[in-house]
């Protein structure tokens, strides 16, 4: 269904104000994004936003709906599964699928690049850089932005307004001033800090480049993904307070130390470790759940502006490209009725954004902890063979969430009634040898998966 052209201010040209702005010009509206940082294409931003980023098929299939899924996966890296690596630094390997299916270290300035650039060429998007919106009157759908380098603020009135600017979003500071909004932010008590192991002398990376490498330690870990230039971007998340913590740790040999006994095997590779650790910043870890997240069918919250995530399940990139997937699919068939389809997108993605948040928090204990633990790795073992068995009736969470678009409130239901059948079959007598020969269908009927 066709729509007349529109007006339409984007607030924010991270990954997903770009993807959307794509789309939205393709659909004919006019579209001009602002965004405070300078160009990324001609000055690097140096702000401590992470380098690389876990993709998966909700992000691929965004991707393939902007014809840009061929280009990204040239400098994407398939990783394969968890390589996950003990105090002692013995390997154990976990895939993430069960058919050989991969996530993707994705470098963010490459794609938000490639991004930027297919909104200006093909979709005659105009990009203001360093522009920062500073005032916004939602009823009369108007935004005030600042040239950061003149200062001079101009006015912009459009027929609609799109928040794509992030976990702490300018446009949703404005919603949360009127009534009945809902609005909720709450911080765990980790942070992180990015670290690098580089390559070795001839280029080639110093770990097994098609894993996400993990150091559970129960309370905090490390985790490296890999990138094109031989380097790994390492994300030590660890309590702000403490013992052991980012305020216990106060001295390059305090660092060391702690490094040399918690992580023996990554020390030797880190030859900046006390450099960067001490020059890069320590940044928090954020859940915002809000509603609406449309006000008077005027402006409108996407990506992390209406649902930041914990990093813990690699699925806040992914959930915000499926918002503007989502999206796409109601401005194609609602025509010029904005207020049902503008309604429709946030009653749609309300839930499974409020399903991701909870998966992400309760990864974060699977990552750190579980993951060390022998009879959380047979459960896992036994489920991908329940899968290998009735492929039609049991899908493990992980694949549901990383290599299908199921909703994530639907795969976040199933992971419960699977959770119910596995407390079971883990409790039978001698599982640990019985798993391979056991019969798993009594006990799929009994939980109604099998209809
Ligand atoms: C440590 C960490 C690891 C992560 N790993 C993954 C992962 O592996 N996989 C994954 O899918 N997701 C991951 N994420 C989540 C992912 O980074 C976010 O979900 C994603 O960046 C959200 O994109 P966005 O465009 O909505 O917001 P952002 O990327 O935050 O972009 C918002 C943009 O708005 C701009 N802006 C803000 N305020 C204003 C203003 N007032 N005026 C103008 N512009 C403004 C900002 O400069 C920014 O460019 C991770 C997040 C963290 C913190």
């Amino acid at each position: 269904m066709n729509q007349t052209p529109k007006k339409i201010a984007v607030l924010g040209a991270g990954l997903v104000g770009s993807l959307l702005s794509i789309l939205l010009a393709r659909r004919g509206h006019k579209v001009s994004l602002y965004e405070k940082r300078p160009d990324l294409r001609v000055s690097k931003w140096e702000d401590g936003r992470t380098i690389n980023l876990a993709m998966s098929e909700r992000g691929w299939r965004a991707l393939r709906l902007v014809g840009l899924e061929k280009a990204a996966k040239e400098f994407a890296i398939p990783m394969r599964g968890r390589m996950m690596h003990d105090p002692a630094g013995n390997l154990t390997f976990q895939p993430y699928g069960t058919n050989g299916e991969c996530i993707y270290s994705v470098s963010r300035s490459l794609l938000n690049r490639m991004l930027m650039n297919l909104a200006e060429e093909e979709g005659g998007v105009d990009l203001h850089f360093e522009h920062k919106c500073t005032g916004v009157d939602l009823p009369n759908a108007t935004v005030q932005v600042t040239d950061l380098r003149t200062k001079a603020t101009a006015t912009v009135q459009s027929d609609f307004i799109f928040g794509s600017d992030g976990a702490f979003s300018a446009i949703r500071t404005a919603m949360m001033r009127h009534n009945r909004f809902n609005y909720e932010q709450h911080f765990v008590e980790h942070g992180y800090k990015e670290l690098t192991i580089p390559a070795r002398p001839d280029g080639t990376w110093a770990l097994d480049k098609h894993a996400l490498h993990i150091w559970p330690r129960g309370h905090f870990m490390l985790i490296a993904l890999p990138n094109p230039d031989g380097t790994f971007t390492c994300t030590l998340f660890f309590p702000f307070e403490g013992k052991p913590s980012f305020q216990s740790i106060r001295t390059q040999e305090d660092l060391l130390r702690f490094f040399g006994q918690t992580f023996p095997d990554v020390l030797p590779l880190m030859p900046g470790l006390a450099e960067e650790y001490f020059s890069n910043p320590t940044a928090s870890l954020v859940t915002v759940r809000c509603w609406p997240w449309v006000y008077q069918h005027r402006a409108v919250l996407i990506g992390d502006a209406a649902h930041a995530v914990v990093p813990f399940y690699g699925q806040g990139m992914n959930a915000g490209f499926e918002d503007c997937v989502v999206l796409d699919g109601l401005l194609a068939g609602h025509g010029d009725d904005w207020p049902a389809l503008l309604d429709a997108y946030q009653r749609s993605r309300k839930p499974d954004a409020d399903a991701i948040a909870d998966l992400a928090l309760q990864n974060f204990v699977e990552m750190r902890d579980k993951v060390a633990d022998p009879g959380f790795l047979l459960r896992k073992k036994i489920e991908a063979h329940i899968h290998r068995q009735h492929p039609d009736l049991w899908t493990p969470l992980y694949t549901m969430i990383a290599f299908t678009n199921t909703p994530y409130a639907e795969a976040q239901a199933i992971g419960r009634k699977q959770d119910a059948i596995m407390d079971r079959v883990m409790a039978v007598p001698g599982i640990e040898h019985a798993w391979q020969t056991l019969d798993y269908e009594p006990f799929l009927t009994q939980h109604h998966m099998v209809h």
